[in-house]
């Protein structure tokens, strides 16, 4: 298929050992970076790259580095996301442990840009032997003079520290990330003051996900044209789409970003499984909007998806064949939300879970003429309500699946 950026290697055994990545190519974009170029250069490309972030906001990854204060007393860091907690998101576990030092090239290239002497890589704790593999990668890393003290000799320091979270959902909200990093409860923050400004220990701090940084090495190397023409103009690059559910073949596929829906599902993950009947497809992770089979011939890029009502998120794509009742679907998405709600704001904390006590009602075969109602109205006052983006996380997929599979749902409903 297409021409990939990030996995082309990833079939080679041993990857992940620096040996096997050295004579793949690897440190050369850190070299490039740190001996010939000057870090305002490196925030440049990177800007000009459109990289955004591949997270689930989108945010541009060059402009969040700009935020960052070039002058200032306080240290400054970097914080990599890789708690990967949405439901259907597997494609940051497959880079941390297929190819680690593509991370820590974009670590370093980062932390030299925006002139940052410490990192952390927040990994949430399930990943447990990813979380060794990435300490075997630093270990090797330094002892190869591209981590530590006076890295390739240009007098720049830098170290990288990996951080077990406890496998909350909501410490891969960026602000419940750096709670959490400090030692506290993972509760998100009011934003502002964004994180750039008064982030980590109070001090200024960039925070991106592990596919983001992972992009950097090869903007570094063939520079931000080459990237922006293997996306679209507003949105370089290749996504790595981790496509799940009742497809042939399940795993990840790095294709251009802005790839028809349909082509990811019928031709790359080798479409339904078992002759199935498609019913519906979740585009962008569980917090994305649902869409009917009928709606899936769209480009997967941020606007065509929020366009269609829906966003892109992680790009994991969630394959719903038509024998899986709505009703599952909806009980699945409101238990895990109202489990993962951290209890700070009203809506949140006691909304979904009640939501998802009308599910599980109606699922018992006890439901009443208005539920479905009344669960839209309850995702209606979440929505825009909460004071971090999980409320809405719960709220718009709720909302999503009431209204396009009204009838299938008020058909489970007894009274
Ligand atoms: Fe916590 Fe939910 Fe409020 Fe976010 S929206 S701060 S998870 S209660």
């Amino acid at each position: 298929m297409e021409e990939k950026i990030l996995t082309k290697d990833f079939g080679l055994k041993n990857l992940f050992k620096i040996k096997v990545y050295l004579q793949q190519g690897g440190y050369k974009a850190v070299k490039k970076a740190l001996e010939q170029m000057r870090p305002a250069e490196i925030l440049d490309e990177v800007k000009k790259a459109n990289l955004r972030g591949r997270g689930g906001a989108g945010f541009p990854a060059g402009v969040k580095w700009g935020f960052v204060p070039q002058k200032t007393d306080k240290p400054k860091y970097l914080c990599v996301n890789a708690d990967e907690g949405e439901p259907g998101t597997f494609k940051d576990r497959y880079i941390m442990s297929h190819n680690p030092h593509l991370l820590l090239e974009g670590v370093i290239i980062a932390s030299f840009a925006v002139g940052i002497h410490s990192a952390f890589i927040y990994i949430r704790g399930e990943y447990e032997a990813v979380a060794d593999r990435l300490e075997e990668a630093i270990a090797e890393a330094k002892a190869d003079g591209f981590l530590g003290k006076n890295i390739l000799e240009i007098g720049f320091d830098l170290e990288v520290v990996v951080h077990r979270g406890a496998g909350a959902y909501i410490c891969g909200e960026e602000t419940a990330l750096l709670e959490s990093l400090e030692g506290k409860s993972g509760h998100p923050r009011l934003k502002p003051p964004f994180p750039a400004s008064i982030g980590l220990f109070q001090c200024p701090t960039v925070i991106n996900n592990v596919e983001t940084l992972a992009n950097v090495p090869a903007i570094i190397l063939n520079g931000a044209d080459w990237f922006v023409k293997k996306g679209l103009p507003k949105d370089g690059g290749t996504r790595i789409f981790g496509v799940s559910g009742m497809v042939k073949n399940p795993g990840i596929y790095e294709l251009p970003i802005g790839t028809n829906l349909r082509k990811i599902i019928f031709e790359a993950a080798g479409g339904m499984k078992d002759g199935k009947t498609l019913k519906a497809v979740i585009p962008g992770g569980m917090s994305a909007p649902i869409l009917k089979a009928d709606e899936i011939d769209l480009a997967m890029d941020f606007d065509s998806l929020v366009e269609a009502g829906s966003m892109l998120g992680s790009a994991a794509v969630i394959v719903i064949d038509q024998e899986t009742p709505i009703l599952e679907v909806l009980k699945a998405v409101s238990k895990f939300y109202s489990h993962e709600s951290c209890g700070q704001c009203t809506p949140c904390r006691i909304g979904i879970s009640w939501i998802n006590k009308i599910v599980r009602r109606i699922a018992s075969g006890q439901g009443e003429k208005d539920d479905v109602d009344a669960i839209i109205c309850l995702a209606e006052n979440i929505k825009g309500k909460t004071l971090c983006p999980l409320g809405d996380a719960a709220a718009l997929p709720i909302l999503s699946i009431c209204r396009k599979f009204r009838q299938e749902l008020e058909g489970q409903l007894s009274r």
